[in-house]
């Protein structure tokens, strides 16, 4: 068969949430014929919204605040500011409010930060500054997968080797309870014991990407991620189908590539015999975290 003759490659993405509409939409810009199935009557997973608790109140369900997504790489890719997405920038990024009315401040800019946070100003620096510098060539390494070969090792290594660290030991790095609890709050994102290895991962990352690209909110809430994605998939001729929950395999459509957006507890009951059982055993002893 030629080029010419051969039909488009075909995908099916289970699980609407952003990273299944994110898949889904950069599949099908590729090329490929692009489903997408979703069990609620709407897609967006963590980033749907909800008016109905209070008039007037605009709630987002899960996600709020977008550092990395505003960052993202991939994002950046599919141009979703076509497709209706606003970014709104606050001028205060986050604060942590003490008993004593102080409060450890988040700003956009690092060296601004550094300056409220007084003693802990150089240290505060040595540790973010160079890598908000980098963050366009970080961004690719830390989003991306993990198992692979990095193309900027140093850069990575210089990222990384703090992120090894519980996030307790590394607020012994700073002098001032407005520094640490600044850390604690945004450390906490990890939901874990702060005094377990690799805990500060998720709070530098939050930090450096903020500090690179703003601690953005969606205008119209996280559900217009999710419309924005939709509408990018959409566009590159994906279809979504809604009320569609999968349960076996046999229900989802042969594709030449399945993505499954679910945890592994569902990818396991969904392949049950056609996982290696190894692979089947692991996937049902994961254990999800409180956030998650
Ligand atoms: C309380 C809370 C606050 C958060 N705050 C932030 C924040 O401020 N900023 C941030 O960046 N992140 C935040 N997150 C994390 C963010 O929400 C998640 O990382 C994100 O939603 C994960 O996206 P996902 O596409 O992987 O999965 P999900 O969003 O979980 O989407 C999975 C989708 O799959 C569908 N599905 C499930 N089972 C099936 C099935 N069997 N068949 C078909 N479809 C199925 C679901 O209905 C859902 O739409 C928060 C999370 C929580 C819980």
């Amino acid at each position: 068969m030629t080029s010419t003759t051969r039909s488009r490659a075909t995908a099916v993405v289970v699980g609407g949430g952003p990273n299944g509409l994110a898949a889904g939409a950069l599949l099908a810009k590729a090329g490929l014929d692009v489903t997408l199935l979703e069990a609620a009557d709407e897609v967006g997973g963590g980033t749907r919204s909800y008016d109905g608790l209070l008039p007037g109140l605009l709630h987002d369900h899960c996600s709020a605040i977008h550092p990395m997504a505003v960052g993202s790489p991939a994002l950046r890719e599919l141009e979703l500011e076509r497709h209706g997405l606003r970014w709104l920038l606050p001028e205060v990024d986050c604060v942590h409010p003490l008993d004593d009315g102080t409060a450890g401040v988040l700003m956009r800019s690092v060296a601004e930060t550094a300056r409220l946070l007084g003693p802990d100003e150089d240290r505060y620096r040595a540790l973010i500054e160079p890598s908000v510098r980098h963050w366009d060539t970080l961004a690719g390494e830390v989003m991306g997968p993990l198992l692979r070969v990095p193309s900027h090792p140093l850069l990575l290594a210089r990222f990384g080797l703090p992120t090894t660290l519980p996030a307790v030991a590394l607020a012994r790095l700073f002098r001032t309870p407005q520094t640490r609890a600044l850390w604690a709050g945004i450390a906490a994102h990890a939901f874990r014991p702060l005094g377990r290895p690799l805990t500060s991962a998720i709070g530098l990352g939050i930090l450096v990407s903020g500090h690179a690209a703003g601690w953005a909110v969606a205008e119209g809430g996280s559900q217009s991620i999710a419309r924005a994605l939709e509408k990018a998939l959409r566009e590159y001729g994906g279809r979504v189908e809604t009320n569609v929950r999968i349960t076996d395999h046999r229900q989802i459509p042969a594709a030449d590539v399945t993505l499954l957006d679910l945890d592994p507890g569902q990818a396991a009951a969904i392949y049950g015999d056609r996982l290696p059982a190894r692979t089947r055993s692991a996937y049902r002893r994961f254990r999800r975290g409180p956030g998650a």
